[in-house]
């Protein structure tokens, strides 16, 4: 069999043969292309049937591939973590736009350390702090740093309670960072495409999808520098609740903003100590 009839006898999309294809081959985009005629090496034939029979089973591609790109940069993922969703890419920008010059920053729940690894490279002047509750998770974030020559200080625990927290991280951060499980309990998402494979603790605070966010927005201020800012991202369906939130955890300037589809995403707000 040639690599061209492997892949028309796939029964994948097209575009995800190609890529496990190229992924189990080791060939690139071009030598796919040029290369069509050439016969498929047996043990790379193998391999294939085996990557398929995931993929067709509703793994996903990211973590069949082991990665995901995220702004232009290639994360490890694994079921521990979340797959990075280019919506995220969003907060990222958010972050830098209030970020100050050599400001502090905190990612809660970073997860694959997308977020927090990315403002690191984007703002080499940052102080860059990413936790998770998670160890599998921190150590693929901690992996993808490493890659990927980011400078961040990761530390272990749930939300603000974690192995690096002290006293001087009160009034601290400039910006406070989180893509938390946001998802509802028994929303039908949970149970559809990717979703199904990813880890339930980071999709999903098992109540009503807020949870997790009035945590955040309840004890974020202890931990803000005077008119330091928390970003929050959340449901397409949450802006008014988040920002309900926020304003009544005494933030200011609560707007949200929306993803490339034009759906809410991501709720913004800056708090001062002093009024
Ligand atoms: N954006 C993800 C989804 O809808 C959910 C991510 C999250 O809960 N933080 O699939």
């Amino acid at each position: 069999m040639t690599l061209d009839q492997w892949l028309r006898h796939s029964q994948l999309p097209r575009l995800e043969a190609r890529m496990l294809l190229q992924h189990a081959g080791g060939y690139s985009r071009v030598q796919l292309v040029t290369q069509g005629a050439d016969p498929l090496p047996e043990a790379v034939a193998a391999q294939l049937d085996i990557l398929q029979a995931r993929r067709l089973k509703g793994e996903p591609m990211a973590y069949i591939l082991g990665g995901r790109e995220f702004y232009g940069r290639w994360f490890e993922v694994g079921p521990d973590v979340l797959i990075p969703r280019p919506e995220t890419e969003h907060l990222v920008e958010a972050v830098i736009g209030h970020l100050p010059a050599n400001g502090q920053v905190w990612d809660l729940g970073t997860g694959s350390g997308a977020v927090a690894v990315t403002v690191a490279l984007e703002r080499k002047d940052a102080a860059v702090r990413a936790s998770d509750i998670s160890g599998g998770a921190l150590a693929i974030a901690r992996k993808n740093a490493e890659t990927l020559g980011a400078r961040v200080e990761f530390a272990l625990g749930s939300w603000f309670e974690t192995d690096k927290t002290s006293s001087e991280d009160k009034h601290r951060f400039d910006v406070i960072v989180s893509n938390p499980p946001y998802i509802e309990a028994g929303d039908e998402h949970l149970s559809q495409g990717d979703l199904r494979f990813e880890p339930q603790t980071a999709l999903t605070d098992f109540a009503d999808g807020l949870s997790c966010i009035r945590e955040l927005a309840q004890r974020a201020p202890e931990f803000l520098k005077e008119g330091g800012w928390l970003l929050l991202e959340h449901g397409y369906n949450q802006g008014t609740a988040v920002r309900q939130i926020l304003t009544a955890n005494g933030f200011a300037e609560v707007s949200t903003q929306q993803d490339l589809a034009g759906l809410d995403r991501l709720t913004l707000g800056m708090f001062r100590h002093v009024e």
